[in-house]
């Protein structure tokens, strides 16, 4: 399934074009897998992936909750809150 959130091969946050990973909005356990298939997905340079302000970093809280919440609203423009709640169990707007 590709990304909801972007058609471009670019860092969502910073629009850096080279060095990216493909990162799974919702992460841990079932939830990569349930991103994988419904397209919860987007790209990020090295630096907002694993950097200390990346997402999977040490500082990476806010930026980690941002995407989540971009990532809910854009899937909501097609679909319920009980969709949503049903496949990630938890309400981040
Ligand atoms: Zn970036
Ligand atoms: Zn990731």
């Amino acid at each position: 399934m590709k990304s909801i959130l972007q058609t471009r091969k670019r860092c969502f946050i910073c629009n850096k074009a080279n060095n990216l990973h493909e990162h799974h909005i919702y992460f841990g356990s079932a939830k990569r897998r349930i991103s994988e298939a419904n397209g919860f997905k987007c790209w990020l340079c090295l630096e907002h992936h694993t950097g200390t302000f990346g997402v999977h970093g040490i500082k990476g809280y806010e930026t980690d909750k941002y995407l989540k919440k971009v990532c809910q609203m854009k899937y909501e423009e097609t679909h319920s809150r009980e969709e949503f709640m049903k496949l990630i169990g938890r309400n981040y707007l």
